[in-house]
């Protein structure tokens, strides 16, 4: 099936072509016909699928007809970040650039009487996050009975992130009759909810199941100590060890972890940027394009704030922490291995993630293979002391005099323990890939960052143990 076929008009096809794209994907090609006979739709979709084209090539053909009026915005998009947000007003330049249609993107963090100025001059496309939209519209100075076309995008992340309310109010401010579109990747049940109050006979378009990983993505898992400077070493030994590696998004559980490991990987000389809520618009701007444009090879991010950002060709992902809610780890590793290129998530479990990564492998129905010795399980006793599969046992349980600054040297290098020879598991694989096969090679390169460790000694000895995969 090509786009020609799906009912679109003449300049957004020319704008398709010129985009490169030769075939709708799946949710392309079922949503289109029914977004432009107006039905509601609802779409359950991941991000990396092409959702958002679903909803914006036909809004643009349909938008070729009528006029906009100062204040009153013909069609409304909500999003639940900034980022999405703006990646939305993206869409709208690169396929409406055969039109001539004002879009506005009013968001948190910047001025809002640039804003105000926009929506004075009439607004074809408002795309929004819902604060700041209902903060326009409190001060009166945004009018939303014109709306003909509503979009809720992301809409089970809209729900993690408090907005239903605000949603709810939204959609008592829009007119009864408008269209909707609501997509989301997951279907809870506060979210079924939200859907059958919003949508009148909706069009159900599912592409996959909402909890389906890429199958371009190899999944593996690494143990490590429970103790964040534990944790920052392995994940510096991973980067550095990374078969393939171009670059990389770290997901940390909060935001203040996130702040912490930027800063640490940037003591070590990484070329790191830090993506979370906390930061002004124009650092989060400034950090997604630098690590878009391949300045920064590492992007430190909150699942709220990396949710559905399209970053393509992104080599790897780990998870620094275990996500607590296993939809999000759907959402962290689909990251990678977007577009048909293949990627690599690796996620660094403590003895207490376990249970959590027990969740996530019920949710994708397939185990995360150990790269090196699998974690304890919870309530298992911890290992004895020089049994532990972990290089070195952590802070706490070092005797006082080890700890940390007791525990360097006079020459000011940290005390490792001997590296220990893991407990002898068998690595629980399901895939066979070829880069797999053979024990992420340490770069022979000395690299600025492994300042004091330029014998190797830090390297988890599990790191360096080969692991051999079964088809
Ligand atoms: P989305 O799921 O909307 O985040 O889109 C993911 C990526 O797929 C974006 O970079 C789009 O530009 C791209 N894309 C959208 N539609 C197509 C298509 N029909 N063919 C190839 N790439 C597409």
């Amino acid at each position: 099936m090509s786009f020609s076929h799906l009912g679109l008009s003449d300049k957004v096809i020319a704008a398709i072509d010129s985009a490169g794209y030769k075939i709708p994907t799946p949710i392309q090609e079922q949503a289109i016909p029914h977004v432009l006979a107006r039905r509601d739709v609802l779409g359950i979709a991941q991000t990396g699928t092409g959702k958002t084209a679903a909803f914006v090539l036909p809004m643009l053909t349909m938008l070729e007809k009528g006029r906009a009026r100062a204040r009153m915005p013909r069609t409304l998009i909500l999003e639940p970040t900034r980022e999405l947000a703006a990646q939305v007003v993206e869409q709208f330049e690169k396929y409406g650039k055969n039109h001539k249609l004002n879009v506005a993107l009013i968001i948190g963090g910047v001025s809002f009487g640039d804003q105000d100025s926009k929506l004075t001059r009439g607004v074809d496309v408002l795309i929004a996050t819902p604060g700041r939209l209902l903060d326009h519209s409190e001060r009166g100075r945004l009018l939303l009975s014109g709306v003909e076309l509503l979009v809720i995008d992301e809409a089970d992340r809209m729900l993690d992130m408090g907005f239903i309310p605000d949603i709810e109010r939204i959609g008592k401010l829009v007119p009864f009759t408008r269209q909707t579109l609501f997509f989301t990747a997951t279907m809870p049940p506060e979210i079924q909810r939200i859907a059958d109050t919003f949508l009148h006979n909706p069009v159900r378009v599912e592409v996959s199941k909402p909890a389906t990983a890429a199958t371009t993505i190899i999944q593996l898992q690494v143990a490590t100590g429970r103790e964040p400077d534990e944790k920052r070493e392995t994940l510096r030994s991973l980067i550095r060890s990374a078969d393939g590696f171009k670059n990389a998004i770290v997901f940390c559980n909060r935001k203040r972890e996130v702040a912490l490991l930027h800063r640490s990987l940037v003591r070590h000389k990484f070329n790191a940027v830090a993506l979370h809520g906390d930061l002004d618009q124009s650092a989060r701007t400034a950090a997604l394009d630098a690590f878009r444009n391949g300045e920064a090879k590492l992007l430190v991010a909150s699942d709220v704030a990396a949710r559905g950002l399209d970053i393509p060709a992104v080599s790897h992902i780990f998870n620094f922490d275990v996500p607590h809610h296993p939809d999000d780890y759907i959402h962290r590793i689909g990251r990678t291995g977007r577009a048909g290129l293949s990627g690599t998530a690796i996620t660094l479990v403590a003895p207490a993630d376990s249970k959590a990564v027990a969740a996530i492998e019920r949710l994708t129905g397939q185990p995360i293979p150990f790269m090196g010795a699998p974690a304890p399980a919870v309530g298992e006793n911890r290992p004895a002391q020089g049994e532990r599969p972990q290089t070195e046992r952590s802070q706490k349980e070092r005797p006082r005099g080890e700890r940390s600054r007791g525990g360097r040297s006079h020459g000011g290098r940290p005390q490792r323990q001997p590296d220990r020879q893991p407990q002898q598991h068998q690595p629980q694989h399901s895939q066979s890939q070829p880069h797999q096969d053979k024990a992420p090679a340490r770069s022979n390169t000395p690299q600025p960052d492994q300042a004091g460790d330029s014998d190797g000694s830090h390297l988890p000895a599990f790191l360096l143990r080969p692991v051999s995969l079964k088809a």
